[in-house]
């Protein structure tokens, strides 16, 4: 089973292990036409700002939007969640590809570069060690999103709506690959 990552920007090799340890082949997407044939996409941690520039440039964004109309799996971490919010809270010229039906606030945590690794909890997954990295949380949630892990402080962190996963950190930083076998497992259903 081919599993894409949206390659333009941000950490895409961790995702690459990630998805290989998996048990799926890895597909790095950086054009429309990447898309084709795959059983679903991962969108990584970066720049949401640049994710949007660069994909929007050649086309890759409304196909991505497309897709995600009929349903095809996609997981999203930090920047990758960021895009994947119908909107972000103090950013409304920001745009986003509103996929998931939840509001996120941008480095909610602060802006340190500094990274934190944490073990959380996630509902039908268990515990997980994660890192964030001036990570979003999420503030909103629509009817049909499904709460998965809150942090300590009650802040959701990791959603799913359908085939869709947002996580507001980083799972593929530290070699815990759960929750991408739990995402590969949603894909192999479809
Ligand atoms: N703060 C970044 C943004 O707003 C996201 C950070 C990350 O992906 N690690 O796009």
């Amino acid at each position: 089973m081919k599993i894409g990552i949206f390659a333009l920007q941000g950490d895409v090799a961790e995702h690459i292990k990630a998805i290989e340890a998996s048990g799926c082949t890895p597909v790095q997407v950086r054009n429309p036409q990447d898309l084709d044939n795959l059983s679903g996409l991962v969108l990584p941690g970066g720049e949401s700002t640049t994710f949007w520039k660069l994909s929007n440039r050649i086309g890759l964004d409304k196909k991505i939007i497309s897709l995600s109309k009929e349903g095809f799996p996609i997981f999203g971490t930090c920047a990758g969640l960021i895009m994947m919010s119908r909107d972000i809270e103090g950013y409304p010229n920001q745009p986003t590809w509103n996929i998931m039906d939840v509001t996120v606030r941008r480095n909610a945590y602060g802006r340190q570069l500094e990274s934190h690794v944490e073990t959380i909890h996630a509902k039908d997954i268990g515990d997980v060690s994660v890192a964030f990295i001036r990570a979003p949380f999420i503030t909103r949630v629509g009817e049909k999103v499904e709460v998965l892990s809150c942090d300590k402080e009650g802040n959701i962190i990791f959603v799913r709506q359908g085939n869709f996963l947002g996580a507001a950190f980083h799972p593929e930083m530290t070699g815990d690959i759960k929750i991408h076998n739990f995402f590969c497992d949603i894909a192999r259903r479809v």
